[in-house]
């Protein structure tokens, strides 16, 4: 099991990414075609002013989301959870990024996820430059990194982790 998921971002500094927060992504792996699409928001916080990230905190699933085999519908109810979750946290714990699962072990990326990302880095308000994405398969969990930029925001892989069989 990973001890240490870590990685650089070039003028962010050292992302850390907490195990436990490895460990609740993992119980929502699709194991087989009974369990839906998850999903939810990223959250954590800047421990420095030199940009190192601790990704420590997340939302989970909602009522009022929609989880289909191959689709997950994030609804506005995260927007509420992220507030209460930042209030509570002193407002250090803020949202960095977005989560799903995918039903395959090595996830990849699709059309409407770089979409609902790209709609991500252009909207939502968010501190510093970047955001992450994650997508949690089977065997490994992978990481994207959005920066935003003046013409054009870039998505790219950043990080992988394998995560233990169940
Ligand atoms: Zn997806």
């Amino acid at each position: 099991m990973n001890e240490n998921w870590t990685f650089d971002v070039e003028t962010l500094g050292t992302v850390r990414v907490a195990n436990d927060l490895v460990s609740s992504l993992s119980q929502y792996r699709q194991f087989n075609h009974t369990i839906p699409e998850s999903g939810g928001v990223l959250m954590g916080s800047f421990l420095n002013s030199n940009g190192a990230l601790l990704i420590d905190n997340f939302t989970f699933p909602q009522k009022t989301d929609h989880q289909g085999r191959n689709n997950f519908f994030r609804s506005e109810a995260h927007n509420n959870l992220v507030h209460n979750i930042w209030q509570q946290s002193g407002q250090k714990t803020t949202y960095i990024g977005l989560w799903h699962t995918h039903p395959e072990p090595i996830p990849n990326f699709s059309f409407v996820d770089a979409n609902d990302w790209r709609n991500a880095l252009n909207i939502s308000s968010y501190e510093g430059d970047f955001l992450f994405f994650m997508i949690v398969g089977t065997k490994s969990i992978r990481c994207w990194v959005g920066e935003k930029k003046r013409f054009r925001n870039s998505i790219s892989l950043i990080s992988e982790v394998q995560i233990a069989a169940k």
